[in-house]
C-alpha cells in the first residue's frame, strides 16, 4: 500500500537492488547501487532499517552498542478460543527474565490472532548471545502445559529480527536525513517502531520541502529535522530510556521488585503495550517504583 502511494506520487521503485555506498560531494550526494548504477541527488533519505548503509557510510552510525533481538510467532485463531483462554477483554501476558534473557516474553491476544514473542536486549558483541529459539519454544511448551496457550499452536513459521534500542546521536548531516530504524527512532522498551518510522518520515518530507525552497541542504539547515521529530517522539524516548537502562543494568533486582508488586506490573504492562500515553504513566511508574524499591530494601 505504501509503495503504491509512493508510485502514485511519482516515485520510482527499484525492487531487489541495494544501495552499496553513499558519498557526500560538493553540491550533490552520489549513490552507488549493487548493480553498478550510480545516481546523483541534492539530498538523500536513509530509511534503510537497523543495518542502515546510509547511516554507516555517512559516519552517522559508528557502532550500535545495544540491540534488541526478538523472535516471534503470530497465528490466526477462532475468536471463541481466544475468548476462552484470554477472555473477551483479551488479557495480555508478560514474562520477564525467562532463562536469563535480559528482556521479556509476551503473549498478546488480538481479535482473531495470537501474537507471542521474546525480546532479548544485548550488547552488540558476541559475548551476550543466547539461543532464543530454544528458550522461546520451551516457554511455549510450558505455557501449553499450564493451559495458558491453546494446544493447537504449532511451532512453525517463527519470525524474528533485530531492533535498535536508542536513537543515534545525530540523525542528519550534510545532504542526508535518517528516518525510522535507520535513525534508531523507536519505542526502546516495546521495540515498536512503525509509528515512529512514519512520523519521522513525515518530518523528513517537510524539512526537505523547506530545504528545496531555501536551496539549503547543509547540516545546519537540516538540524531542524531532528528538532521536529524530537518534539513529537522525544518525550517518550527520554522517559523510557532511563528505565530501559535500569532494565539492562540491574535486571534481576528490577524483576524481583516488579514481580512482588501487581500495581507496578500493571503500569509497566500498560507502558509496554502502549495502552496509556508515556506522559500519563511517567510519574505513576516512578512513584510506584520508588515505593516498591523502599519495600525491597526494608525486606532485604
Ligand atoms: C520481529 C519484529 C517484530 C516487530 N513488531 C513490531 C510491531 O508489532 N509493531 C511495531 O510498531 N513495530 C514492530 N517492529 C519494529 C518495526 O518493524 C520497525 O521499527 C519498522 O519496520 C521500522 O521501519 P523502517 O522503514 O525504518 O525500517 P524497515 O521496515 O526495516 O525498512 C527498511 C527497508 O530498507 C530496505 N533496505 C535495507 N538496506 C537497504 C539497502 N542497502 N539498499 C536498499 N534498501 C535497503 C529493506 O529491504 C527494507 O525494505 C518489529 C520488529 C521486528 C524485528
Amino acid at each position: 500500500m505504501l509503495v503504491k502511494r509512493a508510485l502514485d506520487k511519482g516515485a520510482i521503485f527499484r525492487d531487489n537492488i541495494k544501495v552499496e555506498d553513499i558519498k557526500i560531494l560538493e553540491g550533490q550526494v552520489k549513490i552507488l547501487l549493487n548493480n553498478g548504477e550510480t545516481h546523483k541527488a541534492y539530498i538523500a533519505i536513509g530509511a534503510d532499517g537497523v543495518n542502515s548503509v546510509t547511516a554507516k557510510k555517512t559516519g552517522l552510525l559508528k557502532n550500535r552498542r545495544h540491540l534488541g533481538v526478538c523472535i516471534l510467532k503470530e497465528t490466526m485463531l477462532d475468536e471463541e478460543v481466544l475468548d476462552e483462554f484470554y477472555t473477551e477483554k483479551r488479557s495480555c501476558y508478560i514474562y520477564p527474565g525467562i532463562d536469563g534473557v535480559t528482556g521479556y516474553a509476551w503473549v498478546f491476544p488480538k481479535k482473531n490472532r495470537l501474537n507471542m514473542g521474546l525480546i532479548h536486549y544485548r550488547r552488540n558483541n558476541k559475548t551476550d548471545k543466547k539461543n532464543l529459539k530454544s528458550i522461546f519454544l520451551s516457554l511455549l511448551q510450558k505455557l501449553k502445559d499450564k493451559k495458558l496457550l491453546p494446544p493447537t499452536i504449532d511451532y512453525s513459521n517463527l519470525g524474528g529480527g533485530i531492533v535498535p534500542v536508542w536513537p543515534l546521536e545525530k540523525t542528519y548531516t550534510d545532504r542526508i536525513i535518517l528516518c525510522g530504524d535507520a535513525a534508531g527512532i523507536i519505542n526502546p522498551l516495546s521495540g515498536e517502531g512503525i509509528y515512529h518510522a512514519i512520523v519521522s518520515a513525515n518530518h523528513a518530507a517537510d524539512t526537505i520541502i523547506e530545504a528545496f525552497e531555501e536551496k539549503n541542504f547543509s547540516e545546519d539547515f537540516l538540524s531542524k529535522y531532528e528538532k521536529k521529530w524530537f518534539q513529537d517522539l522525544g518525550e517518550e524516548i527520554r522517559v523510557i530510556l532511563p528505565s530501559s537502562n535500569i532494565w539492562r543494568r540491574d535486571y534481576e533486582k528490577l524483576i524481583s521488585i516488579v514481580k512482588r508488586d501487581p500495581i507496578l506490573t500493571e503500569l509497566l504492562l500498560d507502558l509496554i503495550t502502549s495502552q496509556t500515553s508515556v506522559k500519563n504513566l511517567r510519574w505513576k511508574i516512578t512513584k510506584r517504583y520508588i515505593l516498591s524499591l523502599l519495600r525491597h530494601h526494608l525486606e532485604h
